[in-house]
């Protein structure tokens, strides 16, 4: 069977453990148990809303057993787990032990589509450390502007079982795809895919940096025409290059500089495609402006150039691509313009929760009062600090480990003022929006680029961003 087709499953009287209440697990057991499977969910919380879901789906016929996530229903043919659960779970060694397959949610989905009679839209995946949202969201906007039915799913607004189970129609699908939902992913095999970088994160869940870049690389995995990879970071191709593909399926990188033959890139500011053309050796199309892209910060480029790989992979026309990108506007507090006061710039990138992403958005900056600071998540601060040091104006920081950044700018970067902001209450952003104010001469950027976890001052990263957000657009009401 070419392995674009559909896998049909007779799920008659197939007894399947659903790992995990939540938001995979509760439409998983609903779609199992409507194809006549007997479904046994299990949750290792036994709390009050655990309770209600599981009320909910007992109504149904559907077995639920609270408290006890880790012992394996004695006769499981199949257990379908939610992405977080980590691998090393008893339930998973019981499972490998007596035989039994184990299926995440976007397995489930790619097993799933086609099955109700929709057609089975192909997917066109994205992975990476950072920039998979804004990749996707990207891709699935230039698909739109080429006329053709989609949607980005994954981690973003449509889960993925929902965009396959339910009624609309697609042409193909962006897909947003984590390195937990590709561990438990073995028979996905996208049209095309993209790793847009590699950098260490949540190593804790995949036990090593082999693991990680090992479940990364399954996107590659049966590609039927193009893996795309980054040739600014070597271990993306080096994935393809293990990859298991579709013959005639080609490696198509992205670079930032003038791309050879069988890559896109970019030359006087125009994003050029070397890969999908008649004759590559002698040819480049123009696909768009880099002041098409928003905001046209490199790391940002970079992902316009993925989704245009991917895009161009499915036959989509230059135009598109350029309609496409102009179209697109960036999900809020990812390099997000609020205000400038004063020919000051005030930028809020609190999406920027790891060392990997602040770089990035550092080095899109020429003069920067730079916010950062929050929970570390074990990360270490002197690469980062030694590569902006000379684009640092100033330092303004807070949280919990606000220290650790603190000391890799004692080591590297001494010249550089830095306000250390002790208090954690409500207004402390203001403060440290205040003080970067200080700090900033015209023509500079503040940017709030944490380099950290928010959940030792805020609800989440959205939360810290509003916070920046609304202390600078007062600061702006004020000085009008
Ligand atoms: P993800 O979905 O992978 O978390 P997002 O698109 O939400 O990625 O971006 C997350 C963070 O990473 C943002 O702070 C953004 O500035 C940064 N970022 C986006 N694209 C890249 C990239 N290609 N390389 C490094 N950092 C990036």
């Amino acid at each position: 069977m070419g392995s674009q087709e559909v896998s049909t499953v007779d799920w008659q009287g197939k007894h399947v453990t659903v790992a995990g209440l939540g938001v995979s697990g509760i439409p998983a057991a609903r779609a199992l148990h409507e194809r006549g499977a007997l479904v046994t969910v299990v949750n290792d919380g036994d709390d009050e809303r655990a309770r209600a879901q599981a009320a909910e789906l007992e109504a149904l016929g559907i077995t639920v057993r609270l408290g006890d996530g880790a012992t394996l229903p004695p006769s499981t043919e199949l257990v379908v787990t939610a992405p977080g659960w980590q691998p090393d779970k008893p339930l998973f060694l019981a499972a490998a032990e007596a035989g039994v397959p184990v299926w995440g949610d976007v397995e489930l989905a790619w097993r799933l589509r086609g099955d109700n009679g929709k057609k089975a839209a192909p997917w066109l995946a994205v992975t990476g450390t950072n920039g998979k949202t804004t990749t996707v969201r990207m891709l699935a906007s230039i698909l739109e502007a080429a006329g053709l039915r989609t949607a980005a799913v994954g981690n973003i607004g449509v889960s993925l079982l929902d965009a396959v189970l339910g009624e609309t129609e697609y042409d193909v699908l962006a897909v947003e795809l984590s390195s937990y939902q590709l561990h438990w992913a073995p028979s996905l095999r996208a049209h095309s895919a993209a790793v847009l970088n590699l950098a260490p994160d949540h190593l804790d869940w995949h036990g090593s940096m082999e693991a990680y870049a090992a479940d990364k690389g399954r996107v590659y995995e049966g590609n039927t025409v193009a893996c795309v990879y980054n040739v600014a970071d070597p271990a993306t191709e080096d994935l393809v290059r293990e990859a298991d593909v579709e013959e005639g399926c080609r490696a198509i990188g992205f670079t930032l500089g003038a791309p050879g033959p069988s890559q896109l890139g970019v030359v006087d500011g125009i994003l050029v495609d070397r890969a999908f053309v008649a004759n590559r050796q002698k040819q480049a199309q123009e696909l768009a402006e880099v002041s098409d892209v928003n905001p046209p910060a490199p790391h940002n480029i970079a992902n316009a150039l993925a989704a245009a790989a991917l895009a161009r992979a499915f036959g989509v026309e230059p135009a598109a691509v350029r309609d496409g990108l102009r179209a697109f506007r960036p999900d809020a507090h990812r390099i997000e313009h609020v205000a400038d006061i004063g020919e000051v710039a005030y930028v809020d990138d609190s999406k920027a929760t790891n060392t990997h992403a602040t770089e990035a958005s550092l080095a899109a900056y020429d003069s920067i009062v730079w916010i950062a600071g929050g929970l570390a998540k074990g990360a270490t601060f002197d690469e980062l600090v030694t590569g902006a040091a000379k684009r640092l104006r100033g330092v303004v920081l807070m949280g919990a480990d606000r220290a650790l950044i603190h000391e890799a700018l004692t080591r590297h970067a001494p010249e550089v003022p830095v306000v250390d902001l002790e208090r954690t209450d409500t207004g402390a952003m203001s403060e440290a929006v205040a003080r970067a104010a200080e700090l900033a001469r015209p023509g500079d950027t503040v940017l709030l680029a944490p380099a950290c976890a928010s959940m030792d001052m805020f609800t989440n990263y959205n939360k810290r961003g509003e916070a920046f957000a609304d202390a600078v657009r007062a600061r702006a009401d004020e000085s009008a």
